[in-house]
């Protein structure tokens, strides 16, 4: 298949129905833009106008994290991919237009191996056998891949050369995890983990800023689209230097650690789960960032206590997950009245509430709608919007 948007051709996966991946498929790419351009409309035109949806240019392989499950069939052929929505019946995928293309390799590559290895695959039913899955992640920018091998077993026979020839075979993989998941559940991973070779974790590079790749730590899945949308985040905040800002909903930190390098005074960092900001304050680190501090809790409360200490930043950057923010967050964040704020979603319907309380409730003008196509050919929108005082 050729790689240019003009190319595509509607529904051109063999496993588009079973999948259910890439729910817009039967669509050219043109015609997914446009589509997402009416939905974020829909919602959003009410507060301004909005800015034409940023595509990529080459809408396939962004994805740079790529799981598959592994299964052997009634004829003992070994079969790896995704499961069919809806069930545990897996679908066999070789290769994906969505996914990495060095990770649908080393996936291929590693189901080759089991047979030679006298590696079997784990039975969910039977609660037997080894491998469940495998989760590849690669830094698109540093070239680093992980490889993680989800078992069912801690028991890894000729486990040596197994690494071995896997990264012989591919150079680019820096680190071998195994995870141990012995459990009956729908989660990939367990919570052990074994380091088989290098550190445990790869880097990747985003808008100039390092960040640390665990197995279990959330990044941006397109990371081409993600320099876009942080960098529209970036461009609305107008940071001139010395501004106070905080970075909500922050993840794994990147969106202040980006404002940290790009002329903030200080940044403080707010985020639920632990894990992320234990990788925050690595990455923090890692960026030779003294002006950045994280906190670990629900934004609203954090806002809440925030307000009440009279706390000014000029700049509030909100990131919510897809059932947006509460009226605790809104209301302290119109308490606070940062000279800006920058809105960053992925549901452009709870976005739409959360902008309408804000600007009914306070001053505050939605002055820039910005989408941003982080996910070709499935249904997912994220939106940018600007805030700023009237
Ligand atoms: N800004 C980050 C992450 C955005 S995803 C990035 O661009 O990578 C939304 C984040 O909000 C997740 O990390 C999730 O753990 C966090 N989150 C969810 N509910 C929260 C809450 N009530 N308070 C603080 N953080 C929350």
């Amino acid at each position: 298949m050729s790689n240019t948007k003009d190319n595509i051709k509607r529904g051109s996966c063999p496993v588009y129905k079973k999948c259910g991946g890439c729910q817009l498929q039967n669509l050219t790419y043109q015609e997914q833009l446009a589509f997402k351009q009416k939905k974020v409309s829909k919602f959003l035109s009410q507060f301004c106008k909005v800015q034409p949806i940023i595509g990529m240019e080459n809408p396939f392989h962004y994805r740079n994290k790529v799981q598959a499950a592994f299964r052997t069939d009634r004829n003992g052929r070994i079969i790896s991919g995704v499961y069919q929505s809806g069930t545990h019946r897996i679908v066999g995928i070789d290769e994906c237009m969505i996914e990495d293309a060095i990770a649908d390799k080393i996936i291929v590559t590693v189901r080759k191996m089991l047979k030679s290895f006298k590696l079997t695959t784990y039975d969910e039913d039977a609660q037997r056998g080894f491998l469940r899955h495998i989760l590849v992640k690669r830094g698109f920018a540093t070239n680093e891949v992980m490889l993680v091998l989800v078992t069912g077993t801690p028991v890894f026979p000729s486990k040596n050369n197994f690494v071995k020839a896997i990264t012989k075979e591919f150079p680019e993989i820096k680190t071998v995890v195994q995870n141990i998941n012995p459990y009956r559940t729908n989660l990939v991973l367990g919570d052990v983990q074994k380091i088989l070779y290098g550190k445990g974790y790869i880097e990747d590079i985003l808008c100039g800023c390092k960040f640390r790749i665990s197995p279990k730590s959330f990044y941006q899945i397109n990371p081409i689209q993600t320099e876009v949308l942080y960098g529209k985040a970036i461009e609305f905040a107008k940071l001139k230097g010395n501004e106070t800002v905080l970075d909500t909903y922050c993840g794994i930190g990147t969106i202040g650690i980006i404002a940290a390098k790009n002329g903030a005074g200080s940044v403080i960092g707010v985020e639920l789960n632990k894990d992320a900001v234990k990788d925050a304050v690595q990455n923090a680190r890692a960026n030779d960032l003294k002006n950045i501090r994280f906190y670990q809790g629900d934004a609203g409360e954090f806002m809440e206590v925030a307000s009440e200490e009279d706390e000014k930043p000029d700049v509030v950057f909100m990131d919510p997950p897809r059932a947006g923010s509460d009226k605790k967050f809104l209301s302290s964040l119109i308490k606070m009245s940062p000279k800006t704020v920058v809105y960053i979603s992925c549901n452009p319907e709870t976005m739409a509430r959360d902008l309408y309380y804000l600007t009914q409730n306070s001053t505050y003008k939605v002055k820039k709608i910005q989408p941003v196509d982080m996910f070709p050919h499935t249904s997912h929108i994220e939106t940018v919007a600007l805030l700023t005082k009237s």
